[in-house]
C-alpha cells in the first residue's frame, strides 16, 4: 500500500505539473494518471510550492514582495534585510558565475523570503519571464530560471474604415497586432492604399506568464480581403522550417531580384557614404548603384509592388519610385522615358518593365541608378543580404495542410456579421442626414 501511495504521489506531481505549465503530452499516459488518481484520493496533498519552487505551506515563512526603485542595489536590498556585509559579498562573488547582481533595474520585481524572521532567499525578475533564485540558507546556491508562457489561441476580425491600426485597436487588441498583419501581407497588399470596407480575420496568440499579459505572440492564420480579393496565410512551424506561407505553401515573403534588368549590366559607379560626384566635383553620398547600359535598355521593377512617383525630377531626371511592402522601397533614376501606364497608384509585377535607361538629369552618359531602400534607409543593393522567399519543402507538405485545414475551419468560422450590421447602419444613417 505505501508502494502504491508514493507511485500515486509522483503521478500526482505530474499531473499537477500538466495542469500548471500546459506542456503538450502523450494523451493515452495522461489518461492513465486521470484514472490512477481517482482510486488514491486520500494521498495527502504535496506541500504548496509557489511558481519559483519555494515550499510556502510553512507558516514560520514570510514573502515579501517589492519593486527595485530607483538608486536601489542589491547590496541595499540585502542590507535591509538583516544580511550582513560579508554574506552580501559572498553571495555577489558566488553568484557572479551565473548571474551579475549588480544588473538589477529599478522597476524589477523580486521577492525576499524570510524563515522565522531572517531572511533565506531571495527572487530576482530580470524580465517578465526570466528570473534568479539566490539561495544562502545553507550553501549559497544561484538558478537561472523562467516562468513558463502560457499561450491562448484569440482571434478578432474587423471592417477597414479609416486604417487597420484604428481598426485593431477598435477591437481592443494590442496595436502590434496590425504591424505583425502588415509583415505577413505586406508583399501582397498595398497597406499604404487600403479601402473601407477591406477586412481581415486574424487567429493568434496571446502570451501570459504568472497570470500576467505579455503581449502577443505568432499569428496563426489570418485572411484579408482588399479590393475584393481574398489573401490567407498560414504559420508553420517545425524543427526545420517556420514562416507564412499561402494554401499551396508558398512563401507570403517575396524576393527582389538583385538588380533591375533582364541582362547583367556593367556597374560604373557603386553605393557610397562619400564618393567625388562627376559632375558636380564635390565628395557627396552616392546612395545607389549605377548601371551603364544603352540609351532605350528596359528597366525592370525589381519586385511587385505600387508606384509612388515618376516623373521628372530636378538632378534625378526622370524617376520612378516603387514600395514593395512595408519595409522595401526601390527608385530609378535618370530614365530616357517612363513605360506606358507607369503613373503614380499602378500596381507593378516582378520583371515588368517600368522605363529605359537615358540620362536626363545630372548624368554624364546614359546609366541607371538604381537605389534599394530599407525602412526608408538608403542601403547597397549589391552586398545587402534580400529576405528569402523559399516555399514550403515538399516533405512538410502533408504536416502543412493539416494546419491550413484545421485553421480554414476556424476562419470561416469567425464573423464579421457585428461590423457589418453596425457599418451598413451607419451608411443608412448618412444617406438619411444628406
Ligand atoms: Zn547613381
Amino acid at each position: 500500500m505505501p508502494r502504491i501511495a508514493l507511485g500515486g504521489f509522483v503521478i500526482l506531481l505530474a499531473v499537477i505539473s500538466f495542469a500548471f505549465f500546459e506542456r503538450p503530452e502523450k494523451p493515452e499516459e495522461l489518461e492513465d494518471n486521470i484514472i490512477t488518481i481517482q482510486e488514491l484520493v486520500e494521498i495527502p496533498p504535496l506541500p504548496a510550492k509557489d511558481i519559483y519552487g519555494f515550499v510556502t505551506e510553512d507558516s514560520d515563512l514570510e514573502i515579501i514582495e517589492d519593486v527595485i526603485k530607483r538608486n536601489e542595489s542589491l547590496y541595499i536590498i540585502l542590507r535591509n534585510h538583516g544580511l550582513s556585509p560579508q554574506q552580501i559579498y559572498n553571495i555577489q562573488n558566488i553568484a557572479s558565475e551565473t548571474v551579475n547582481l549588480r544588473r538589477i533595474m529599478p522597476g524589477q520585481k523580486y521577492r525576499i523570503y524570510k524563515k522565522n524572521g531572517d531572511a533565506v532567499a531571495m527572487v530576482w525578475h530580470r524580465s517578465k519571464v526570466n528570473y534568479a533564485t539566490i539561495e544562502w540558507k545553507n550553501d549559497i546556491q544561484v538558478e537561472l530560471n523562467s516562468i513558463p508562457i502560457i499561450r491562448e489561441e484569440a482571434e478578432t476580425a474587423g471592417i477597414i474604415n479609416s486604417s487597420l491600426y484604428e481598426t485593431i485597436i477598435g477591437q481592443g487588441v494590442s496595436q502590434r497586432l496590425g504591424v505583425e498583419l502588415a509583415d505577413v501581407f505586406g508583399w501582397e497588399i498595398d497597406f499604404f492604399a487600403l479601402r473601407s470596407g477591406d477586412h481581415f480575420k486574424v487567429i493568434y496568440e496571446n502570451l501570459y506568464a504568472n497570470g500576467e499579459y505579455l503581449g502577443i505572440g505568432n499569428i496563426k492564420a489570418a485572411e484579408f480581403q482588399h479590393r475584393g480579393s481574398v489573401h490567407k496565410a498560414y504559420y508553420f512551424e517545425n524543427d526545420e522550417r517556420r514562416g507564412f506561407f499561402d494554401e499551396e505553401g508558398n512563401s507570403m515573403q517575396k524576393e527582389l531580384l538583385k538588380a533591375p534588368f533582364n541582362y547583367s549590366q556593367r556597374i560604373s559607379s557603386g553605393f557610397s557614404r562619400s564618393r567625388l560626384h562627376p559632375i558636380l566635383n564635390q565628395r557627396r553620398p552616392h546612395y545607389g548603384t549605377d548601371y551603364a547600359a544603352p540609351t532605350g535598355t528596359p528597366i525592370i521593377s525589381v519586385g511587385d509592388g505600387v508606384v509612388t512617383e515618376a516623373q521628372y525630377r530636378g538632378g534625378n531626371g526622370n524617376i520612378v519610385q516603387i514600395r514593395h511592402n512595408n519595409s522595401y522601397k526601390t527608385a530609378y533614376l535618370h530614365m530616357s522615358r517612363f513605360a506606358a501606364g507607369i503613373r503614380p497608384g499602378v500596381e507593378v509585377k516582378q520583371g515588368q518593365v517600368i522605363g529605359y535607361v537615358g540620362q536626363t538629369g545630372l548624368a554624364t552618359g546614359p546609366h541607371l541608378c538604381y537605389r534599394l531602400y530599407v525602412n526608408d534607409q538608403p542601403v547597397n543593393s549589391v552586398t545587402v543580404d534580400l529576405p528569402a522567399a523559399e516555399s514550403l519543402e515538399e516533405r512538410f507538405v502533408e504536416e502543412y495542410r493539416s494546419t491550413v485545414q484545421l485553421y480554414e475551419t476556424r476562419l470561416d468560422d469567425i464573423s464579421l456579421h457585428r461590423d457589418l450590421a453596425s457599418s451598413s447602419a451607419e451608411k443608412r444613417d448618412d444617406t438619411t442626414g444628406s
